[in-house]
């Protein structure tokens, strides 16, 4: 399997672009090497310029639920294209779209889409400051929400820590604000609030974290986290940017039945293109300019390209039994990985909702961002190198969620097994 194209590629692309890609992750250094560059993909595979194919876990991050190229979003963005590509102004497909997010989505009862997930969780946590008249916000150890400024705050030791940002960049002033817990525990979230009387606009989280690996919410987690801020009058925050039209058609809060007040969404919903949306409570959203004092804008936002490939992609997802064969594929591929792991005597912490799933090589339970900091990345670096020998993508990361898609089949989940299975003989081997 020759790579000499990507490593050409990739000395060029580092002479214009930071690191060479235009999103760190992209980057190989968690797993030292080079990026493979990609040419095409189609329905479960990506091909590079190289001319490897791939069974693709990475769905771009989270996006392509219904695999590359599917054959309804590229005819229906080819036919809205020869219509123009924006007009900066109104369309019915914009309230389409934002339709059936409020038809699907419990929280949301109105609905502002902008062009990613970062401007979504940005937008929403201006809009809950707005309401509220408050300044502080309490976010989760490991959560990612993108890159807002003030949620690049890290959690330090203790129950809650005021957040020193992760990235260089950031003025102190700017964390200052934002108060970091621990994933499923809502004592540190009870206690943050007691410290902070009066003062907490909003608490956002992944309901279900997706940011270090794939971490559940323990049975009742979210419902505590509900009544509390209820309690303190606090604008509970749904980061579903992820999880939105992935573990359910109305995201973690239908799959868990807990209804915060606001949402953000991203990824599903653009279908592969640039599209995020926040929404909640009418009451909430009427803070937004211009019917309300909030300022937020996009000069692209509800782009008519975008908004087709997240109408295409949410239709083919209200399909029956789509999420029922989501679940299935993903439990296979799961109980697979499972019994290889346990085959090669490889300690390994399995961990799955719906499509999402994660295995960290650690001998701990995983249940926050600490126990997920245990995982092995060496072991994950040598599976990972044996998975793209054997024509599997998984992230480069210990830390990032795999996506199975509608497009995989069950050939496709063997071919996988297999290819891990003979991987975890050699990452034992490696390790002694
Ligand atoms: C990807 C992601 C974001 C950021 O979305 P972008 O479109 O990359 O800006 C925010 N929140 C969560 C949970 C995400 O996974």
């Amino acid at each position: 399997m020759g790579n000499s194209k990507s490593v050409a590629a990739w000395q060029k692309s580092q002479q214009f672009i930071p690191g060479g890609v235009n999103s760190p992750v992209r980057n190989f250094s968690k797993v030292a090497g080079t990026p493979r560059f990609m040419e095409r993909g189609q329905g479960s595979k990506v091909y590079d310029i190289d001319g490897n194919a791939y069974i693709d876990y990475l769905a771009s991050w989270g996006p392509l639920i219904l695999g590359h190229a599917h054959p309804s979003v590229v005819e229906e963005i080819t036919h809205t294209a020869r219509s123009g590509t924006s007009f900066g102004a109104p369309t019915t497909r914009e309230t389409e779209l934002a339709e059936t997010i409020v038809n699907a989505v419990p929280s949301i009862e109105q609905v502002r889409l902008v062009n990613s997930g970062t401007e979504a969780t940005m937008s929403a946590i201006r809009v809950a400051r707005g309401y509220t008249g408050r300044n502080k916000i309490v976010k989760i150890d490991g959560c990612y929400h993108g890159h807002v400024d003030y949620l690049l705050a890290k959690a330090g030791s203790g129950v809650a820590t005021f957040g020193l940002s992760d990235s260089g960049g950031v003025p102190e002033d700017f964390a200052r604000n934002t108060l970091t817990v621990p994933f499923n525990n809502a004592d540190a979230v009870r206690e943050t609030i007691e410290a902070n009387p009066d003062e907490i606009a909003g608490l956002i989280l992944e309901p279900v974290m997706g940011n270090m690996g794939i971490i559940p919410p323990r049975d009742g987690y979210l419902q505590e986290l509900r009544d509390i801020t209820a309690a303190h009058g606090i604008v509970l925050i749904f980061d579903e940017v992820i999880t939105g039209f992935r573990v359910a058609y109305g995201g973690a809060q239908s799959y868990y039945n807990v209804t915060p007040d606001m949402s953000c969404l991203g990824k599903i919903i653009g279908g592969g293109l640039p599209v995020g949306a926040y929404g909640g409570k009418r009451e909430i959203m009427r803070c937004v300019a211009p019917e309300g004092d909030v300022y937020q804008a996009g000069t692209l936002s509800g782009n008519p390209l975008a908004v087709t490939a997240g109408i295409t992609t949410l239709k083919c997802l209200a399909e029956p039994g789509v999420y029922e064969q989501l679940e299935n594929r993903a439990a296979a591929l799961a109980a697979g990985l499972a019994e290889a792991t346990q085959k090669h005597g490889i300690n390994a912490w399995h961990s799955r909702v719906g499509s999402m799933l994660m295995l960290y090589f650690t001998p701990e339970t995983v249940t926050d961002a600490d126990g997920a900091r245990t995982a092995d990345t060496e072991r994950y670096r040598h599976y990972f190198w044996g998975l793209l020998e054997r024509g599997v993508y998984i992230a480069p990361s210990q830390f990032e969620a795999g996506f199975v898609s509608l497009a995989h089949s069950e050939e496709d989940i063997d071919t996988t097994v297999n290819a891990a299975t003979q991987v975890f003989s050699v990452v034992r081997k490696a390790f002694g």
